[in-house]
């Protein structure tokens, strides 16, 4: 094993965010705000995953857009701090390469247990194509191939960080130590945010529905409409119960954004109806959002520093993807490696 990676070091994070479209809130109190807690604290891998992003096959020049501001994003919430890395996925190849080698290591059978690929062939039916199908094994290689101990993720990724758990231990029972046998880290509270039109579906960002999620990068004044016109129950009494689910998530949020606890919010809105509860939860998320929307502005209008920025990382994820993706070829016994 590389020396590096041998002798003692801090805890490895990693976690990529796909270029689809801006992140919801759901991405932000469920995985990103978790990369910043941890930036600091751990050595962190970041990065934007815009091969993901091919199985939905979107148009050239939007993605080549989405990525460059989801790498702003990324910056925009000083996750490169430290000796932390921030990278787009299709910079390093060797992912792609131990990709491949992870691909003969996972079984049919249970990359077709996965219930994303389920939904996601549902919600695509015109172009299910294989890559939708091995989007997990990619995911598992983004993951092993920098040995990551700990992967912040919302709960929709559990079970594909299950999946990468297994092949590591697989690979690992057959060659000897190759990976970390990475851990979830979910946030405690806001793992699965709702969405706002229908609260019983996760907030996505393939929802098609503009009013179904707020974007990390909307207006002060998209963000009360959207809460405004956000479906509740005719009960008007903002309690956290079973059959609340609209005013469960909004709740899930408004905690988020403020540390207030369930029974806390339920105390402040003792009397008050949903009107004034619900612009509480704008004013919560608009206030959460602030300091970092005004920092990605800045960051977007300087070009030259975001492609210099996305080099410097490009050259380290690969390096540090090499040394893993190396020795797993050594280890499988391709002859000259
Ligand atoms: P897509 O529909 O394109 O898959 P997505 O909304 O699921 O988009 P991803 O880029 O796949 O977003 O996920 C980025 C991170 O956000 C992942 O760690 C994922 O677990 C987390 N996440 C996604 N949706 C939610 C949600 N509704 N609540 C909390 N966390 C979420
Ligand atoms: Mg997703």
């Amino acid at each position: 094993m590389p020396e590096e990676i041998k002798t003692a070091r801090r805890k490895r994070v990693l976690s990529l965010i796909q270029p689809t479209a801006v992140p919801h809130i759901g991405n932000y109190i469920g995985a990103l705000r978790n990369w910043a807690a941890m930036a600091e604290e751990y050595d962190c891998v970041y990065g934007v995953a815009d091969l993901h992003a091919l199985t939905v096959r979107p148009e050239p020049a939007v993605l080549q857009k989405q990525s460059m501001e989801a790498f702003a994003i990324l910056l925009a919430l000083d996750l490169r701090r430290g000796n932390n890395i921030v990278f787009v996925q299709s910079h390093a190849p060797a992912h792609c390469q131990l990709n491949w080698l992870l691909n003969c290591y996972t079984q049919f059978g249970e990359a077709s247990r996965m219930t994303q690929f389920k939904d996601k062939a549902a919600e695509h039916a015109d172009n299910v194509n294989a890559g939708l199908f091995t989007y997990p094994i990619l995911m598992a290689a983004d993951i092993l191939i920098h040995q990551a101990d700990y992967v912040p993720i919302g709960e929709d990724q559990k079970q594909h960080l299950e999946l990468a758990r297994n092949i590591a231990e697989r690979f690992n029972g057959a060659y000897g130590q190759v990976f970390t046998v990475p851990e979830p880290f979910l946030g405690k509270i806001g793992s699965r945010v709702k969405s706002l039109q229908n609260p019983t579906q996760k907030m996505s960002k393939s929802d098609r529905n503009p009013k179904a999620s707020i974007s990390i990068l909307d207006t002060p004044e998209a963000i009360l409409k959207k809460c405004k016109a956000a479906v509740t129950d005719s009960e008007s009494i903002v309690r956290y119960a079973e059959g609340k689910e609209g005013i469960n998530n909004l709740m899930t949020v408004l905690a988020a954004c403020t540390g207030s606890s369930y029974e806390q919010i339920e105390r402040d809105f003792a009397g008050k109806g949903y009107g004034d509860f619900k612009a509480a939860v704008a004013e919560a998320i608009i206030e959460e959002l602030r300091p970092f929307q005004a920092e990605y502005k800045r960051l977007l209008a300087d070009k030259a520093y975001l492609e210099q920025t996305a080099r410097e990382g490009a050259e380290a994820a690969q390096r540090h993807a090499m040394r893993t993706t190396a020795k797993a070829m050594k280890k499988v016994g391709l002859w000259g490696t």
